[in-house]
Order: structure tokens, then sequence, then C-alpha cells
């Protein structure tokens, strides 16, 4: 239901970043997701309407949800994508999504929160706050600095597409939905419904942590 978050009795607790007044996003909302970036919300729109049957726009507050009135026409689609899309729509933690280098995320390693490597993390990252429950998928909008093995043996740089479902699908809806399992098999779940070569097996690429 669209605009109903506007009615959220949940306080606003902004989170600021390295620099006073840096304030990045507002928590008012649960159970949605978000795509953050006020300047331009398309590309990642463009990305998630170019896997899912299921066509999604967002509101005016950036967030997702379907058009059940709509489908998207596609050549190859994965059903599995939009429904763990849905189900971290009706989850009970939010998800925040940006193609954005300039966004505050957690450092796990020094608990405080910092501007993350995009690059460092293959092109994309997700980070879960741990206080507040938060999690954000950032990408940065080029293709992997590093190529990907794939199952066939061949390699291949990710592009912003790969890698936002690589996040989102393997990374963030396992954090919001509590289903640990490895980042690669669920990715590789979309991967085989588009008729993409799948991505080479890495046993110790877990969703998320524990802590
Ligand atoms: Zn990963």
């Amino acid at each position: 239901m669209a605009g109903n978050h506007e009615d959220s009795n949940v306080p606003r607790t902004p989170i600021t970043g390295q620099n006073p007044g840096d304030v990045y996003v507002e928590v008012s909302h649960v159970g949605k997701i978000q795509i953050v970036d006020t300047n331009d919300r398309s590309p990642i729109l463009k990305i998630i309407n170019s896997v899912s049957p299921d066509k999604y726009i967002v509101d005016s507050y950036g967030y997702l949800i379907q058009d059940s009135n709509k489908k998207n026409i596609l050549f190859n689609w994965s059903q599995e994508f939009s429904n763990r899309i849905k189900e971290g729509i009706r989850s009970n933690k939010p998800l925040y999504l940006a193609i954005d280098k300039n966004i505050p995320a957690y450092d796990f390693n020094n608990g405080i929160l910092r501007y993350p490597e995009v690059k460092g993390g293959g092109g994309g990252i997700t980070s879960y706050l741990r206080d507040s429950g938060l999690l954000f998928c950032y990408i940065n909008g080029e293709n992997s600095p590093d190529k990907v093995k794939m199952k066939d043996g061949t390699e291949q740089y990710y592009t912003p597409k790969d890698i936002l479902i690589h996040e989102i699908i393997g990374h963030a809806i396992p954090r919001m939905l509590e289903i640990n399992g490895n980042a690669v098999v669920n990715e590789n779940i979309v991967r085989k419904e588009m008729k993409w070569k799948e991505r080479a097996d890495e046993i110790s690429h877990t969703c998320f942590d524990f802590f």
C-alpha cells in the first residue's frame, strides 16, 4: 500500500556521517525497501524491472512497491528474484539501496560509520548496522574491478546488474529474513532463471555472519 508509512509513529532517528550535519537517512519506516538515491532512483529501479516479471515502482519517498496491475515484458526473467523482493518488502527490517559512494556505511572492524570502499567489495557491498538493524546495499554503478569465476571455467567482469543481484539476493534479503545460506548458491538460482552463466561455487561465501 503506497504511502502507508507516512502514518508511522516510529521515532525518527537521523544517522550522521563523518562530517557534522551529514545526515543521510531518516529512520522512520520499517519493513520496506527504499532506493535512497534522491537525485535519480531510476538506475536501480531499471535493474530490478529488467530481472523481475512483476513490475516495481517507487513512491515519492523511494519506497519500492509492486505495481500489481502491470507485468514487465521480458525475454528472460527470474520469478525467484521478484519473490525475494516481495518477502523483503513484507519483512520487519528496512533495506536501503543506493548507487552512491558518498553514503556512510558501518565499518565492522572499527565499529564506526565510514564511507564504503565499494571497489574493495567487488563493486558492491551490503552493510548491516547492528544497533539499528538497518541494512544498506551499495553498488558503485561500474563493472566489477576484478573478474568473477564462472561454473564453466570462464571469467567475466560483473556489471552493475550482476552486482546488485548478488548483494540483494545473496546478502541483504537473507539478512532481512534471517535465513542464512550461501550467497553464490542464492545468486545462481536467479542467474539460472535468467539463462545467464552461473557463478562458480564459493563454499565460504555466506549470506551473513552472526554477531
Ligand atoms: Zn558476496
